[in-house]
């Protein structure tokens, strides 16, 4: 099969809320659709060979977020509780949180064996990159929060059983481990305390068991509490620069400096809300602005340390993009803009094989 896109290198990508799309439209993966924006079709159609799916618990107490699950309100609405520290929900209940996750991760586990050898769940850095070289999707299994995670690290072994390589420590909310930033606009990540002991210990428990530990989300406390213990590449799945987009979930120049540093990752987010100036979720939003962000980030931390990490199916994505099928054209704007050969393979999937790779081992 070729496609316009193979003429790029392939993408793997730090973030998508894909399996949530999938539970509330009903879609299948496997069938392209209209509605948000990976499938199996259009991925391939992209180019896009690959990402981190994450299973993200919505809070009991957020009905809107149920209700929007059922279609009836938007999801934008449903989040607005989390624009402000004021109106977080307390800390889910471990039982909820577990039994939510299950299902979420159930529903990602049924992709493989329907795909007929498509699509593969990779827990290796090995597996990754035969599937890139191969033509197989990768599924890298991601916790957008912790909360499904016991402070004795059992659940842990579960969840690592079943494939699971990632956890973020939290969403925009705060939990039991850590507490994130709101989604206001502009405002600093630096929001108080960071992470609490039971944190601290969850992420001497992801060092010994070589999962990876995302930082998106997580406020700045935590992030430099994180930095302090952790033995393994730090790693913000899906931010973007804060000094560009002064949005909390953004990096500061300090932040990335110790990514840097520490030989790992930040994955540009494609949120318009994250890449403007203004923050406003208005997807009449350039490519441009997204190569603008990476330019940044890349001269701030280097080639090696910049990935993708799109937000796909959980953000508002610019037009000019739309969805997956439209990722040749923001691989056309970075080789445009003189990110071509080597450099471009590494923005596209090199620097995230080698930092995942560094941080599983193998
Ligand atoms: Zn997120």
């Amino acid at each position: 099969m070729t496609s316009a896109s193979s003429i790029y290198p392939q993408i793997f990508d730090g973030h998508n809320d894909t399996i949530l799309s999938l539970v509330r439209t009903g879609r299948s993966f496997f069938e392209r659709t209209g509605d948000g924006h990976i499938d199996l079709p259009r991925a391939r159609e992209g180019g896009l060979g690959g990402g981190f799916f994450a299973v993200y618990v919505h809070d009991p107490v957020n009905v809107e977020a149920t209700k929007a699950e059922a279609g009836s309100v938007s999801m934008e609405s449903a989040m607005k509780i989390y624009n402000d520290e004021s109106t977080w929900p307390e800390p889910m209940p471990l039982d909820y949180a577990q039994s939510h996750a299950l299902g979420l991760l159930g529903r990602l586990l049924q992709i493989e064996p329907a795909s007929h050898g498509q699509v593969k769940i990779v827990r290796t850095g090995a597996e990754l990159q035969r599937c890139l070289d191969h033509g197989v999707f990768a599924m890298l299994l991601h916790f957008e929060g912790a909360e499904p995670l016991d402070p004795d690290g059992y659940a842990l072994e579960t969840f690592y059983a079943a494939g699971l390589r990632s956890v973020g420590l939290t969403h925009s909310r705060r939990n039991r481990f850590s507490r994130g930033v709101p989604f206001k606009f502009p405002a600093s990540p630096d929001t108080g305390d960071g992470l609490t002991d039971a944190g601290k210990e969850l992420v001497r428990q992801l060092n010994r068991r070589k999962v990876m530990i995302d930082l998106s989300h997580l406020n700045e406390q935590g992030f430099w509490d994180v930095a302090k213990i952790t033995n393994a590449p730090l790693v913000a799945t899906h931010s973007n620069a804060h000094r560009l987009s002064p949005s909390p979930r953004n990096l500061t120049d300090k932040q990335m400096d110790a990514v840097r540093e520490s030989r790992g990752i930040a994955g540009l987010n494609f949120h318009v809300g994250f890449l403007r100036e203004d923050g406003a979720r208005n997807a009449d939003t350039p490519i441009s602005r997204m190569v603008e962000h990476i330019a940044y980030m890349v001269d701030r931390m280097g080639i090696d340390h910049v990935g993708l990490g799109s937000d796909f199916d959980g953000a508002t994505m610019p037009a000019e993009l739309k969805d997956a099928a439209g990722l040749p054209r923001l691989m056309q704007a970075l080789g445009d803009r003189g990110y071509t050969g080597e450099d471009l393979r590494k923005l596209a999937h090199g620097n995230w094989v080698r930092v995942l790779r560094d941080t599983w081992g193998g």
